[in-house]
């Protein structure tokens, strides 16, 4: 069987470094899954469809026939480079809308599962260890307090040029979670055999030690 580990948690708790950190570290694959509903959700901008649950739909058959292409470090839509398009605050709430919708995430899991390949991946998302991966061996629940969240997020976002406040990324931020958490279909929660690591008083180099060592053990 081929291995993988599951990160998931909530938004900005440093899932995204964390799985790639590790993945570089053990030669295994990585799989984005946020960075699948944020191209749906891009897809679905591009096509004039909004993010609501009346268009669940065509917003699921976006999302099942997504002309997508990833490659080391860039993501391609329709051979369009779009690494940066889907990174906007914008289009993060519109990803946080169309994946309320069932319809949308079942489109997405062959996807997926198209990622775990030799040697291994290291899936970072919301359900990879409730839903998509539910045998996976390791299972992370990685959580950091609301405001250590809102300040990391903060400072990434100053770094890239883009002024915002930290009370703002706070609101925005503890919404997404509230909606992730509350809604029907593969709602945000730890597995039941996930291991918890809070983030809030480490590094990510302890993070990503920490991680290896249950890997290894
Ligand atoms: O992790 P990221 O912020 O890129 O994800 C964008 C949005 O996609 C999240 O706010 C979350 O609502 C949703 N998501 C999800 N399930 C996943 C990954 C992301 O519902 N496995």
């Amino acid at each position: 069987r081929i291995p993988v580990i599951c990160i998931d948690g909530p938004t900005a708790s440093g899932k995204g470094t964390l799985a790639a950190a590790v993945a570089a570290r053990l030669g295994y694959h990585l799989l984005d899954s946020g960075a699948l509903y944020r191209l749906t959700a891009l897809s679905a901008a591009q096509h004039g469809v909004g993010p609501q649950a009346a268009n669940e739909a065509v917003l699921a058959e976006l999302a099942a026939s997504l002309p997508v292409r990833f490659d080391a470090t860039r993501v391609w839509l329709a051979g369009q480079d779009v690494s940066e398009a889907i990174r906007t605050e914008q289009i993060g709430m519109q990803a946080s809308q169309v994946s309320q919708l069932p319809l949308v995430r079942s489109a997405l899991v062959a996807l997926q599962h198209g990622f775990r390949r030799l040697p291994g991946l290291v899936a970072d998302g919301r359900d990879m260890g409730t839903v998509i991966f539910p045998q996976a061996p390791l299972k992370i629940y990685l959580t950091a307090s609301a405001q250590c969240r809102a300040e990391r997020r903060h400072k990434q976002l100053i770094s890239k040029g883009i002024s915002t406040t930290i009370a703002d990324l706070r609101a925005d931020l503890e919404a997404r979670d509230a909606r992730d958490m509350q809604r029907q279909s593969a709602p945000l929660k730890p597995a039941e055999d996930a291991l918890l690591l809070d983030s809030s008083e480490l590094t990510i180099d302890e993070t990503v030690d920490r991680v290896l060592g249950w890997w290894q053990a």
